[in-house]
């Protein structure tokens, strides 16, 4: 049982419990830094979404996600991280050199002081908003290609989305899948063009343009889909294994606003090749602060980065 010290400043303060956040708890730990977790709303983070994680380092048999955010939190507890099943509302960052950081918690509003804080809060995938989406997230509808794909081998399925991701997540599941429709809701595409002209490439890649997911069809899982297609105004029934939603993420830093430095689409901006903030003291980590790659892995490595990052800082004062 972890009881808090009153009037006590700690040195490592960690929000958010996906693979940075935990690995920065692991690496804190063993530097000393006596590391506290808020493990926040969604315990494990993105990942408890993912049936099974095949491409991560060390796991040579895949893992499922739960299981995999289960080790990852027995290990931080091995070297006496002390996890709070609690979430941050509100953070006061100080500006100063040295100086202390306080996080609130919980309804009558307790906080913590730290002179070190690791945001690893990451980010949440962007929702269609349609009914059954969410009962069937694992169950045949995903966010992640490289994740889930590969359980679609051979079979039909869509992806939703215009931009990057969306064409990269086609891109992949077309070297695995049957046939992937791609379903875009402009009339453009709003990826880069060079990703474009690899899809177009695609002989087993339908777009279609102008059209909009209406209705989920499969009740314990996904057997297909419904399309509003602008153009003629239809719906037409698609029988699909998987459908891919890649419209976009949000970084999870609405505490953090007027609080440290975020870039337009919210995301944590960190000194280039580190996890330093604006902030004194403030390091970020995994996919809070990282738009492009978004990989448990890199999100790991990044925690660590955090954690070594904060060592440096409070060795430094
Ligand atoms: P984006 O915000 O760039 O694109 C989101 C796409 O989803 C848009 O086409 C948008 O349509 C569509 N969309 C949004 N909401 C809905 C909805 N409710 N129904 C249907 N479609 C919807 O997000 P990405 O994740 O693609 O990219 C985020 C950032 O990451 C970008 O800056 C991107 O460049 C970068 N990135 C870079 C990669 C690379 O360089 N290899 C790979 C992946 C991402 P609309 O256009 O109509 O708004």
């Amino acid at each position: 049982m972890f009881f808090l010290k009153e009037n006590c400043i700690h040195n490592c303060i960690i929000i958010g419990s996906g693979p940075s956040g935990y690995s920065a708890a692991i690496y804190a730990a063993r530097y000393g830094l006596n590391p506290i977790l808020f493990s926040g709303p969604n315990p494990g983070g993105q990942l408890t979404y993912t049936n099974d994680i095949e491409n991560y380092l060390g796991f040579p048999e895949s893992i499922d996600g739960i299981s995999f955010m289960d080790n990852c939190k027995k290990q931080a507890l091995r070297f006496n991280t002390k996890i709070l099943n609690k979430t941050i509302n509100k953070v006061i960052l100080s500006n100063d050199i040295g100086g202390t950081h306080r996080v609130f918690f919980g309804k009558s509003q307790d906080y913590l002081d730290s002179i070190g804080i690791i945001i690893a809060t990451g980010s949440s995938s962007s929702f269609l908003g349609i009914k059954k989406e969410k009962e069937l997230v694992g169950l045949g509808i995903s966010f992640c290609a490289t994740c889930d794909g590969f359980f679609h081998k051979e079979k039909d399925v869509a992806v939703v989305g215009g931009g990057d991701s969306a064409l990269e997540e086609t891109l992949y599941l077309s070297k695995i899948c049957k046939k992937v429709y791609l379903l875009v809701r402009k009339n453009y595409l709003k990826a880069s063009k060079i990703l474009q002209k690899k899809v177009f490439e695609k002989k087993n890649v339908e777009i279609n343009f102008s059209s909009i997911v209406t209705e989920i069809i499969g009740n314990d899982f996904l057997e297909g889909i419904k399309i509003f297609e602008k153009k003629n105004k239809t719906i037409r029934t698609v029988l699909l294994s998987g459908l891919f939603v890649a419209i976009g993420h949000i970084p999870n830093t609405d505490i953090f606003k007027n609080q440290i430095n975020l870039d337009n689409k919210g995301y944590i901006i960190v000194k280039k090749g580190s996890t330093i903030t604006n902030k004194p003291g403030v390091f970020a980590a995994g996919d809070v602060m990282d738009i492009n790659y978004r990989q448990a892995i890199t999100s790991a490595s990044t925690g660590c980065m955090a954690a070594i990052d904060l060592d440096k800082y409070l060795s430094s004062l």
